[in-house]
């Protein structure tokens, strides 16, 4: 049985200056493990984006406006609704789980207490962000100050809906900008939770505006002129469309795009642990992960054993029931994303690659959830669509090779260039194959781990800009020098 839930959904509202405000349009939103509507949320009009404008801009620049507040309350404040969000960290859990289609293993033990983790970094640095003074001139005095950039609109994808979110929004916040956010239309619940929990931790009316929609209250943001910077991620088709809207308006941008990352394992490496390995890279969060390993490279001469081994673990990774503490594959995010994965998966039969495990829509419990096998691909070619393009799904492909430049080469023939990693007992071959990847971020012998501490962001197609760690503060200030005649 799909594990009915004991979360009662409100409708969701717009939150503007504080208050929970209703809109002329809603749309549903939908639990992918049954099919079945949830509930209504307000879709946000370009007028709604409008009067959220003026509140974060009222919440910037008034007399105690956010940027004024002392740093360290402001940080106090950061801290605050993460505690709110640990004493609601099940409920957020099972939200999240209820709207994504995610195993609730996932949401309550891995994305949640990520949230928590993020938020609590970023209250650690709202009293360290800091200009520097400068030697010039004997008769100068020169400085420099970090202020923050103003109104942000943070825009967020469906795949880790309140994890991106926070990933934005301690930053943000920490370095004194008001903002605009906008969750993806498939998940919006756990950011409208998220949002009554920043009411109560006392973060100051206008400070975070939730307007929720879809792709036209996107736009609205993007094309306010009332907005200093987007934080987008997303899809490459769409960063792109979100730097020529911004523009006219000389918004500053930074995307955190597609990925189609490369797994490499050379013959000399721990190999179950790359098993391991290659299952959690591609089917963690039922490969609907931007940094997914779906392009495994595996050297020829442990190909079979390797391929077996994989295969046979594949297959024991039957989708389930998200709500069930034991299931590790859940439902893709919508019915549409399920047509593009199945699409995919057709395409690589008619490109000529071997399926070899999974491949198949599947019903669990008799419902009509959007639920797909772990699917492997062996005999895959780089030039093949499976191979260059993001499926975002359950679907790996399988590649062989020969030597490392070999490798480095294939790895490297793609337009992404988000996250990779290399299999190796040879510690100079591992840092040196790294050196050579086009990525953001070089997993050697593990996969997908991540730390608030440290810069997560891509090359090429992928991206540009830095999210988490320090790097993600300079993206959310502006640096003014400041000079002084003491002459
Ligand atoms: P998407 O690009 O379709 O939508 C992302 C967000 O943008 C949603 O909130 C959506 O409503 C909004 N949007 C859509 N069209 C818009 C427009 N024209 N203007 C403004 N906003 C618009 O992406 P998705 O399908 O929600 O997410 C999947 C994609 O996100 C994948 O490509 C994945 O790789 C990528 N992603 C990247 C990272 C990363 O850190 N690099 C992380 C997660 C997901």
């Amino acid at each position: 049985m799909i594990t009915a839930t004991k979360a009662k959904i409100a409708p969701g509202k717009l939150l503007i200056d504080g208050q929970w405000v209703e809109g002329a349009k809603t749309f549903d939103t939908v639990n992918p493990a049954t099919g079945e509507v949830l509930t209504q949320v307000t879709e946000a009009s370009a007028s709604d984006v409008d009067r959220a404008v003026e509140a974060a801009r009222r919440a910037f620049d008034g007399k105690s406006g956010w940027r004024k507040m002392p740093a360290s309350e402001r940080g106090r404040l950061i801290w605050r609704l993460a505690d709110l969000i640990a004493q609601h960290i099940d409920e957020l859990a099972e939200l999240e789980t209820l709207d994504n289609g995610k195993p609730i293993f996932e949401s309550r033990n891995v994305d949640m207490p990520m949230v928590i983790d993020v938020l609590r970094y970023y209250a650690g640095w709202a009293t360290k962000i800091h200009g520097e003074t400068v030697n010039t001139f004997d008769n100068a005095f020169t400085y420099t100050l970090r202020e923050p950039v103003g109104v942000v609109g943070l825009i967020i994808p469906w795949n880790f809906p309140l994890l991106l979110a926070s990933w934005k929004l301690g930053p943000a916040l920490a370095c004194g900008n008001t903002i605009l956010m906008k969750p993806a239309e498939q998940t919006p619940l756990s950011t409208l939770r998220m949002g009554e929990l920043a009411v109560e931790a006392g973060i100051p009316v206008g400070v975070l505006n939730i307007v929720t929609g879809g792709p036209e209250t996107g736009k609205a943001i993007v094309q306010h002129a009332g907005i200093d910077k987007i934080a987008f991620t997303g899809s490459t088709a769409v960063g792109k469309e979100i730097m020529r809207g911004a523009a006219d308006t000389l918004k500053r941008v930074t995307l955190e795009l597609g990925g189609k990352s490369p797994n490499i394992v050379f013959a000399d490496s721990d190999i179950d642990g790359a098993v391991r390995g290659a299952i959690n890279g591609i089917f963690y969060g039922k490969g609907e992960v931007c940094n997914a390993g779906s392009r495994l490279f595996v050297e020829s001469k442990i190909q079979d054993e390797f391929l077996e081994k994989l295969v046979g673990r594949a297959k024991k990774m039957a989708p389930g029931d998200p709500l069930d503490p034991k299931t590790r594959m859940g439902a893709i995010v919508s019915q549409e994303q399920m047509q593009t994965v199945l699409g995919y998966i057709e395409a690589g039969k008619s490109e000529g690659a071997k399926l070899i495990a999974g491949g198949n829509r599947v019903t669990v419990d008799g419902g009509k959830g959007f639920f797909v096998e772990p699917t492997v691909f062996g005999g895959v070619s780089n030039d093949m669509k499976i191979a260059q393009e993001e499926i975002f799904g359950p679907v790996l492909a399988t590649l062989k090779f020969d030597d490392v430049d070999e490798v480095v080469e294939l790895a490297n023939r793609n337009q992404y260039g988000l996250a990779a990693a290399v299999w190796t007992n040879d510690v100079k071959k591992a840092h040196q194959v790294s050196r050579q990847l086009h990525a953001g971020t070089v997993w050697i012998n593990t996969y997908g781990l991540m730390d608030a501490a440290l810069p997560f962001g891509g090359y090429k197609s992928s991206g540009f800009g830095r999210e988490l760690g320090a790097a993600a503060l300079e993206h959310y200030t502006e640096t003014k020098t400041v000079w002084m005649n003491i002459g």
